[in-house]
């Protein structure tokens, strides 16, 4: 450091003489007007904050290199799976879900789990979960069970019974709750869970097929969870104690990695697969679709300022490559869409500009001009429109994927058929074969918990405790009869009966 500091200015660089005294008449006089440099300070303050994120709000995240360690070339033409050792720069995002910017790192409450990979050939987001299923199957819910996550818009307060008001009438989230109240649902932090694409997606390869994929990163630190009463006592002791503990092991020089799996299915099978092959609600059972070892990704090294890097980071499933497409799961599509378009609100459409969303290992050459804030030179003066004889970017046929089977008349089709539908075989298989005791007992504390007054926060829970109940119950009788007891409400196995 040298020992004469740097001189303080403007943000157009005009040297400040005082930055401790407004200039006013007169020692006791009001402020001048004249005093820019007062104004510019506060007019930024004034603006430090851009929209927060709507979900995902509270986050954190690092730098880290793919590496290639398998073969799947037979499944893809992804330049990052292009051979065995290579090697792809990428950074990646964690957070919850439900709570804002500031809240508390160690909720119950899923995982975000988004990842940019910098390609030879573009950007890849793969936006996931620390789950490999989800709430909802059908987009349209989205926003409404968002709002059972949040603050209830008369008090500002979080209470239960809204979230088990709406999961009680919408049968398909029970599996995703299920492992939300599982102790998977308060991770320690990012180092100690897995992350999943969730969706499926597709891979394609040179030869223009198509496999069904579902992508698993099996995390080895090992799983770590809290207990809920440690994940409780954690958020008012160290809010941000999963933010501190990636920062400080990267720091520490242990570095996290994730081992990435694959599961893949041929494009036909999914037309008579026993189980849906594109609804977020289920899993694909490893033993009809085994994983399938492809790389371990690494994270080494921490951000140096949480704003630019973190804050403006912009993930979203639209950033795809040749070799990977997506599915018709429809929660999915609706994301291709969604998330550049909420990006696009919070930091304004030249967002790509912003160097953790910029592509590292392709150049992007675009026909896009002009927007907010654009700092990138905006193509200079070369030709804006296509096609030109001026020497513009051209489409290149060559990564074009095959075609998506797409067929079915245009309806709106049901997204929970009622009772008939096998809503509790996978919920059921949870239950028997994953969960040990001690896993089964802490999911029912921890449902008991929640449901029960005071966290319900309302007069009469009772209606909408009995509701979940009876889901609970076609889940497995022990597990309705265990959380019945646990509510004192052991008649309720009648009603469903
Ligand atoms: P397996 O018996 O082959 O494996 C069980 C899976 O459950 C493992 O992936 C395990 O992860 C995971 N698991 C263990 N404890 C929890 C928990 N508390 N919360 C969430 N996941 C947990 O599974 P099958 O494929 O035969 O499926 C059986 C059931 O397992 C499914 O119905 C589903 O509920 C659940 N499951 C299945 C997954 C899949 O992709 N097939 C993934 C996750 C859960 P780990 O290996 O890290 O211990």
């Amino acid at each position: 450091m040298s020992d004469t500091p740097q001189r303080l200015t403007t943000a157009f660089g005009n040297p400040v003489p005082d930055n401790q005294n407004s200039q006013t008449a007169g020692p006791r006089g009001p402020v001048l007007m004249q005093d820019f440099h007062l104004v510019e300070k506060m007019a930024h303050f004034n603006r430090e904050r851009i929209p927060e994120r709507v979900v995902h709000a509270k986050g954190y995240g690092g730098y880290g290199t793919f590496t290639a360690t398998h073969d799947i070339t037979k499944y893809t033409r992804a330049k990052i799976f292009e051979k065995i050792g290579k090697a792809t720069p990428m950074f990646a995002r964690f957070s919850t879900v439900g709570g804002e910017s500031g809240s508390g790192d160690t909720a119950r409450d899923p995982r975000g789990f988004a990842l940019k990979f910098y390609t030879d050939e573009g950007n890849w987001d793969l936006t996931g979960n620390n789950t490999p299923i989800f709430f909802i199957r059908d987009p349209l819910k989205f926003s409404d069970f968002i709002h059972t996550q949040k603050r209830d818009p008369g008090t500002h307060l979080k209470p239960h019974w809204r979230r088990w008001d709406y999961w009680s009438l919408s049968p398909e989230a029970i599996h995703q709750v299920m492992f939300l109240y599982s102790d998977r649902g308060t991770p320690v932090s990012a180092r100690f869970m897995d992350g999943f694409g969730s969706h499926t997606y597709s891979l394609w390869n040179n030869a223009g097929e198509r496999y069904w994929v579902k992508f698993h990163f099996k995390t080895q630190q090992g799983i770590k969870n809290f207990s809920d009463a440690d994940a409780a006592a954690m958020t008012g002791a160290d809010p941000d104690y999963s933010t501190r503990d990636l920062i400080e092991a990267v720091d520490r020089g242990e570095f996290p990695k994730w081992k990435l799996f694959i599961q893949v299915m041929p494009e036909r099978e999914a037309d008579t697969y026993k189980i849906h092959p594109f609804d977020l609600t289920k899993v694909w059972p490893h033993a009809d679709y085994p994983l399938i070892e492809v790389g371990v990704m690494e994270l080494n090294r921490n951000v140096d300022n949480y704003f630019e890097e973190v804050e403006q980071a912009a993930f979203e499933p639209s950033n795809i490559v040749p070799g990977i497409g997506f599915s018709p799961d429809k929660v999915l599509q609706n994301r291709v869409l969604s998330y550049a378009d909420a990006h696009r609100y919070r930091l304004g459409v030249n967002y790509h500009q912003v160097p953790v969303n910029q592509p590292k290992h392709a150049k992007a050459a675009v026909y896009h001009r002009d927007g907010t804030l654009r700092v990138d030179g905006n193509g200079g003066g070369s030709v804006d429109f296509e096609p030109n004889s001026f020497g513009g970017p051209v489409q290149d046929p060559t990564v074009k994927e095959p075609p998506l089977r797409i067929d079915g008349n245009a309806d709106r089709y049901a997204s929970y058929k009622g009772d008939d539908e096998d809503l509790y075989g996978q919920p059921r298989l949870f239950w028997e074969k994953v969960l040990d005791d001690t896993g089964k007992k802490n999911l029912v504390d921890n449902i008991v918990g929640s449901m029960s007054n005071p966290n319900m926060g309302i007069a009469d829970p009772r209606p909408i405790q009995e509701r979940m109940l009876r889901h609970w119950y076609k889940v497995h009788p022990d597990f309705g009869a265990a959380v019945a007891r646990g509510l004192g409400l052991e008649k309720v196995k009648t009603a469903a009966e």
